[in-house]
């Protein structure tokens, strides 16, 4: 269909792997980010299309280096891996359990998107989706959405971080033609969590939310919060 290339992180399992599949069924060059090369070799088998391996560890700089420099030009990176370490309060929580929160889930992003952006900057169109969650909205967790609002504090609040970054780029790549947005996939049935692993949501219907800001128009939103629907999440 075109000769976009877009890189998922995380795209060997999970939300990733579905949204990988999509951007190869729309035509594009898809690049697995996997940590594991097995496990990626055996993503890019099942998601078929132009999709190829790309080893990258988001917490990494070594593996990100090389995974930059193998890429010219990149037209959509979707920021997708992330880690749920546990789901305790900040009264019970570890900073250990934080800090490899964050590592994934924010600075992850902060350093492969830096990484990135010269060969995001060679696109006529560029793109990047930052995987958040509707647990990381502040409006959401001060009323009644969360009834077990204060747990899961690491990860809940690495996502509102996440969300803050999404703002920040936005506004400083905007005069540069990126749409920059954060996607609140609703609870899907993964391996994030014990949560998500007992979900009946489809992962394929988060992913079809992430394409859908992966290939905006250039008329298309940035610096948003947006539900897996297209609906609006509040930050
Ligand atoms: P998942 O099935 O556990 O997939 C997570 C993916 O991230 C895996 O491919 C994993 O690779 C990868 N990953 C973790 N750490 C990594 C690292 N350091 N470097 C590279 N890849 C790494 O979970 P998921 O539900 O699909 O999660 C995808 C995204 O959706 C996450 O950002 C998550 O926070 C978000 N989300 C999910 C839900 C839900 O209900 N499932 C809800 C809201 C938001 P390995 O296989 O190597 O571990």
């Amino acid at each position: 269909m075109n000769d976009s290339t877009a890189l998922v992180t995380g795209a060997n399992k999970g939300i990733g792997k579905e949204i990988a599949r999509q951007l190869a069924d729309a035509g594009l060059t898809v690049l697995v980010g996997s940590r594991d090369p097995e496990r990626g070799e055996r993503a890019v088998a099942e998601i078929g299309g132009d999709a190829r391996l790309l080893v990258l560890d988001v917490t990494d700089t070594d593996s990100i280096a090389a995974a930059a420099a193998r890429v010219d030009r990149l037209d959509v990176l979707i920021n997708n891996a992330g880690v749920m370490v546990d789901s305790r309060t900040p009264a019970e929580a570890e900073v250990a359990s934080f800090r490899r929160t964050y590592e994934t889930n924010v600075f992850g992003v902060l350093a492969v998107t830096n990484a990135f952006l010269p060969a995001l900057r060679r696109s006529a169109h560029p793109r990047v989706v930052n995987v958040s969650s509707g647990t990381g909205s502040l409006t959401w967790s001060a009323g009644e959405q969360f009834p077990h609002v204060g747990s899961g504090a690491a990860y809940r609040s690495s996502k509102t971080a996440l969300n803050a970054l999404t703002l920040y780029y936005a506004h400083a790549l905007a005069d540069e033609g990126f749409k920059i947005n954060a996607l609140a996939p609703g609870l899907r049935r993964t391996d994030l969590n014990e949560r998500a692993a007992a979900a009946d949501g489809d992962p394929a219907e988060a992913a079809a939310g992430a394409v859908r800001l992966a290939l905006l128009a250039d008329d298309g939103p940035t610096g948003e919060f947006v539900s897996w629907d297209g609906s609006p999440a509040p930050w």
